[in-house]
Formats: C-alpha cells, structure tokens, sequence
C-alpha cells in the first residue's frame, strides 16, 4: 500500500516488501532489505521492549558521504578552486555514538564538528583527531570555554572562535595573549535575509545571534589596531534550520559572500566561509516549500551555493574559500526511528438510529431524527448545522433536568449517525464547504500508543512538525480505519492529529483495525535531529530504549548496541528524588497498614515486592508479559 508515501521521503533507505512489511534499504540500488519487524522480534528476544529508538547506523554514514560527494560534483563541475570542509552541529543529537560515528565515517571527508556551548565542546574534543577538519566554537563563551578553543589551536586542530557578540573579542584577546596562543577568528553575522518556515528567526536583523554591520566594524577597527586582522579567517552565518525554499539559501548565501568580500578588502585573512545549517529533510516528500519539506534537491543545494559563492568572490578577485557548512538536521534525521505499539483503539460505535420516538420525547430529538432522515447530497451543510444546533439544545435541556439520561443518549446516537453519514458523503461533493472539512476528524477512532510525544517527538507538540508516521507491517493490506494517535501521558496536548500528505496536512491516519491479541507496531521516522535530547518528562516517562543496528552488504544485521531506557527509579531520581529513601518512606507506609489490621504480614511483602519491580520497571508500559510471573 503506498498510501504512505514511502518512496517520497524515505530518501531511498526504506521500501516495502511483497510480504506488506517496511524494510531498510541502506545501500539504495543494491537490493538489501531489511525488515522492520525482524528487528523488532530480534529485540524482544533479547528482552527489550517497545518503544524503542531504533538508531541504523548505515544510514548516518550514508548522509555525510552523500552530503560530501554531492559538493566534491558541485566542485569539481564548477571548477571550484576551494574545498567543502562540513562540520557536525552537535546540538542536533549530541548522543555520545553520533559522535564516535561521525568521526570515524566524517574522517575519510575532513568532516568537523560545530559546538555552541562549552559542554558541546568538551564533547567534540574527545573525538577530534583530524588536523584538516574544521572545529567551529560558535556560542556566547566565559573564559574556560575560550581557553580551551585557544588549546585546540595550539594542538594544530583548524579551530574557530567564532564572535557571537562583540564583548566576546577582547576577552579572547586576552586571553590568547596570556597563554600566548595566536587564535583563529571567525565573525558571525546577522544576514537580512529572513527564509520562511519553523526556524527562521536565526536570521533577520532582529535575530538574537551574531553582530550587525556596525559591530564587525567595530571589530574590525579594534583588531586593526592591534595587528591582528590575520586572524580574522572565518565568515559565518546561519538563517535558521530546516529551510525550504533554495531561493532563500540562494540570496542569503549572496549576501553573505558579499560580507566576507569586504572583510577580505579590510585585510582579514579570510579563506573559510562558513554558511551554517538550513539544509532542509523533505519529511513530507512533497519536495515543495510547505514547513515540512524542500522545494530543491541536493545536487542543486550544493551546486547553487557553489556558483553563488564562486560568482562574488570571482567579482573580487579573491581567491575561492573553504566552504563550510553545518548541515545537522539533514544529517541525522534519517538515522533514527521510534517503534511503538498500539495499546488500544477508542472508536465511536456506530449505534442503531431509531425508526420511531416517544411522544413525549423532547422536540429536539425528533429534529434531530427528521434531520437524520431527510439528509441528502444537496443539504449538508444545512442538515450539519441543524444537527449542531438540535444537538446543543439537548445538552441544554440535559443541564437544566429536562431530559433523561436515556434520551440524551439517544440525541447523540443520532446525532453521531447524521455526522457520519456527513461523512460519508461528502466525497461525493465537488466543492465541499470549508466547515465540513473536520468532520473526518470528530469520525477518527483514537489510537492509544506506547510513547510520549513530549519524550519522543516534542516538535511535533511544541511546533505541529510533521514526521512520516506509518504501520511498519501488514502494508498488503488495505488499512479500513482512519485515525488519529493519542500518548499515554495524561495530556491532552499529547496526541498527533497531523500527518504528512503531499497536497498538504492530512488530520487523519490511515490504519489497520487492530485484531485481538495480534500486536501492531507503528514507526515515527526521521527522528534522528532534536528530538532526543529536546524531549522531557512529562508524567514521568523516560527515555525509551535505545538499539543500534549495522546492516551488512549481504542482508545481515548486527545489533551494535542496546541502551536500556530509563527505569521509574531514574526518572524519579532526575526530579530529586532519592529511590531509597522512597522506597524506605512506603515500607512505612505498609508497615502501618499492618499495624491497622489492613494488611496482613504476607500481603505487605507482596506489596513491597511490587513497589520495588516498579521502581526497577520501564516507565512505558510492559505490554505481552507474563503477569503471572512478572519476575
Ligand atoms: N548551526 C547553527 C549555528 C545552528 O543554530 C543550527 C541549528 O539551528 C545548525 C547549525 C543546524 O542547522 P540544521 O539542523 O538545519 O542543519
């Protein structure tokens, strides 16, 4: 069934098989494929359970080697005298094994890490080894974190101070002075540019990142002063993440060559320029400039920029820089993706309308069954509103005593069926009215999922981003319901209720009918960017588990890692909690029990044995176990 727009954003590493299961295409073309369910049950064997963050380690090393051949074409097709030198944004997962893998796989490519904190820095120093891949200190910084840029460059590695504020400089001048380090400089400015999209507000001159035009004047003027306009090397900006129009990256790019040209005239040395992130994941597969999406390809997002750049500086006379860009997101999105299963399904029933009423059945409920029984293709939108207004006026009469339990759930009933029936009809219609268009929405079964949105996909809750979201098996059969999934935190923000579709945002979920004691297992893809350590604990549900896999040439599979998620006892302890005092405070509280006679010696040791498994448990829900024997 591709209903689910595979081959649009799976970015040619997933496909489905005959057999209706989504599988893992990590070498596009060579015919590999692994499927998703043999992952799962190979987990469950090993005693993990769902959810779990599927991480595929092919995939991270298939994106940065992309990402460089597609630049080393531009170069080369374009005569390009300067190099790509792209550098990892560590903020768009920080996890230790993104790290070690982009060091090992980014080595072959002189590919470097981007740091915007201290934390960040000391995290990507313990990974650099390569003297010819670029280290980008970007970030308001304190004297600990310039001190140890500056040891960076007195270890030979091509590290950047980059001035976020002006105050910044004669600190690093200081301090280089003191531990007589000469230091690179990079200038961050604020381009005017401003793209669309989530993200945008990186740039623009209101952005709160970066110097404005009279303040890399002043810059420049200090270090003038003091003779050390060489160091002055780097150039950067960043418009923002995710951007989907290329007209954008285009003009901003422009202006931004245009700036590192006069710093160039000013004396700097120059020779890097840095173009931050903004390379946007087409999670819609639409590959239009909707939020969710691109409206450019690779090739011609490397490809523009390298023209762009080779035009300005060309108009200087300059020689070409080192291009540098910060792609996280397009990076690592693909790298990860959260399995989950379904719980339950919540459906409004489809209850029999009655023929006839009781006389003395309130007014509104023979309305409603007249408005039932006369609704046709020519007045819906009438018999919609009527039904609205009968509907409320028996909610009325409902608060004011006028009418039975009985009747008012006899007025839904009806009201339910009328609203259906809406439903079902209205793709008949050639221009169905704009207030109809949630009526497929109130229809939705409700699907209850083994996840936290605010753990595991927070931008889908904070800011309606969309990810590809599908069934990863029974995909030969055609899927009966439509849906709209709900967490299991008690939230009511905690549901998705928008999903990709190429025309746009679909409010509903096409899924299979769940059949009993049969599990079904859902992915959420390309959640390798932000996701991770941007999501919280709401209702105390932690991280989920964690495996990565590497898939062979020949079809194999290893499981490289597995990080187990966190139990109740951590997550109590991340909100100051001390697990043994807790557990100490409700032996009390048994014990008491006992002493009122409520309890009985051996129902205490039953209680507490289950109090500790729970503190020991996953904080998701432990779905298929034996509870006769939960040990
Ligand atoms: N560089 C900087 C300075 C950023 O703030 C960000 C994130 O917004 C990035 C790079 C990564 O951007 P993206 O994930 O769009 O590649």
């Amino acid at each position: 069934v591709e209903l689910y727009g595979v081959d649009n954003w799976g970015g040619g590493y997933f496909k489905i098989t005959p057999d209706g299961k989504l599988g893992i295409t990590p070498f596009p073309g060579k015919g590999v494929c692994v499927p998703i369910p043999s992952i799962i049950s190979g987990l469950q064997e090993r005693g993990l359970g769902l959810p779990v963050l599927l991480r595929i380690e092919n995939l991270l090393d298939a994106q940065i080697s992309l990402l460089h051949d597609s630049f080393a074409s531009a170069i080369k097709a374009l005569q390009y005298s300067g190099e790509f030198r792209g550098v990892y944004p560590v903020k768009v997962n920080q996890q230790q094994q993104v790290l070690e893998e982009i060091s090992k796989v980014g080595d072959r490519y002189n590919h470097g890490y981007e740091v915007g904190s201290k934390a960040e820095l000391i995290a990507a120093l313990s990974f650099l080894k390569n003297p010819k891949a670029c280290l980008v200190c970007n970030g308001y910084k304190d004297r600990d974190y310039i001190d140890l840029a500056l040891y960076a460059c007195k270890m030979g590695f091509l590290c950047f101070l980059v001035l976020e504020m002006p105050s910044e400089l004669p600190l690093i001048l200081d301090r280089a002075k003191a531990l007589g380090i000469k230091p690179r400089i990079g200038v961050r400015i604020k381009v005017s540019t401003q793209a669309g999209g989530h993200w945008a507000e990186s740039a623009g001159d209101l952005s709160i990142f970066g110097l404005s035009t009279a303040e890399v004047v002043d810059v420049l003027d200090l270090l003038r002063g003091q003779s050390m306009l060489d160091c002055v090397q780097l150039l950067h900006f960043h418009l923002g993440s995710q951007i989907p129009n290329i007209r954008d990256i285009r003009t901003a790019v422009h202006e931004a060559t245009r700036m590192y040209a006069e710093l160039a005239k000013e004396g700097c040395a120059m020779g890097f320029l840095d173009l931050g992130g903004g390379l946007a994941v087409d999670y819609d597969g639409s590959h239009t400039n909707y939020a969710s999406s691109r409206n450019y390809s690779l090739e011609e997002y490397c490809t523009d920029i390298v023209e762009s750049v080779m035009a300005t500086v060309d108009e200087h006379d300059l020689p070409h820089p080192h291009i540098i860009t910060e792609s996280g997101r397009a990076t690592v999105a693909y790298y990860s993706v959260l399995l989950f299963n379904v719980l339950d399904v919540s459906r409004l029933e489809n209850r029999t309308v009655p023929q006839t009423l009781d006389e003395e059945d309130p007014e509104a409920i023979h309305n409603l069954l007249e408005v039932y029984n006369s609704l046709s293709l020519k007045n819906l939108q009438e018999c919609y509103n009527d039904a609205i207004y009968y509907r409320d006026q028996m909610r009325q009469l409902f608060r004011l005593g006028q009418c039975s339990l009985r009747q008012r759930a006899m007025s839904d009933t009806i009201f339910w069926a009328v609203i259906r029936n809406i439903a079902e009809k209205l793709p008949e219609m050639k221009n169905p009215p704009s207030a109809l268009k949630d009526v497929d929405l109130a229809l939705a079964s409700i699907y209850y999922c083994n996840m936290s949105v605010f753990q595991s996909l927070p931008d889908a809750w904070a800011i309606g981003h969309l990810f590809p979201i599908m069934p990863v098996h029974r995909l030969d059969e055609c899927p009966e319901e439509q849906a709209i999934l709900a967490d299991i935190t008690c939230d009511s923000d905690g549901k998705l209720d928008s999903f990709i579709d190429i025309h746009g945002v679909k409010r509903v979920l096409e899924l299979h009918s769940v059949k009993p004691c049969e599990p079904y297992y859902l992915g959420a893809f390309l959640v390798g960017a932000y996701q991770e350590t941007l999501g919280d604990l709401h209702n105390l549900f932690g991280d989920t588990n964690v495996v990565s896999v590497r898939i062979n040439e020949d079809g194999t599979y290893d499981f490289i890692r597995e990080l187990e998620g966190d139990s109740v006892a951590d997550v109590l302890s991340y909100v100051e909690f001390e697990p043994k005092q807790v557990l100490e405070n409700f032996r009390k509280v048994a014990e008491q029990g006992v002493r009122t006679g409520k309890i009985s010696p051996q129902e205490r040791f039953m209680i507490m044995r289950a109090y500790e498994r729970g503190m020991r448990g996953y904080t998701y829900l432990n779905v298929g176990r034996d509870c006769d024997n939960p040990d």
